[in-house]
């Protein structure tokens, strides 16, 4: 399956996730939302900061896979091999959100 291209080391919580639900899941828990387990103080992490860790485990130190895009319009996360679309023009990505580039908001 190309949704589960992740292979873990070890999986604690036994989670059957996707590749989009894991990376999702390091999203949030950077931007300050732990998981159950981590008991941990919080990280505060901008969204486009905690997408360019992402982007740099996908592109050069490649442990994660590289069609999990970020939406240039709303910032959630999404696997563009199922969804969305990339903008050539403004080199952007948009996930199935009500946006379209005439809405387009700069988040970085
Ligand atoms: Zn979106």
């Amino acid at each position: 399956m190309m949704d589960k291209q992740i292979t873990l080391i070890k999986n604690n919580d036994k989670k059957d996730w996707t590749d989009l639900e894991w990376i999702r899941e390091f999203y949030e828990f950077m931007q300050g939302e732990n998981p159950d387990s981590i008991k941990t103080r919080s990280l505060d992490i901008s969204k486009s900061d905690a997408f360019l860790i992402i982007w740099y485990l996908q592109e050069h130190f490649p442990v994660l896979p590289d069609n999990i895009e970020k939406c240039d319009s709303c910032s959630e996360l999404f696997d563009s091999n199922s969804e969305g679309y990339y903008s050539e023009d403004r080199g952007t990505h948009f996930c199935e959100c009500s946006a379209t580039e005439e809405y387009y908001i700069d988040n970085q």
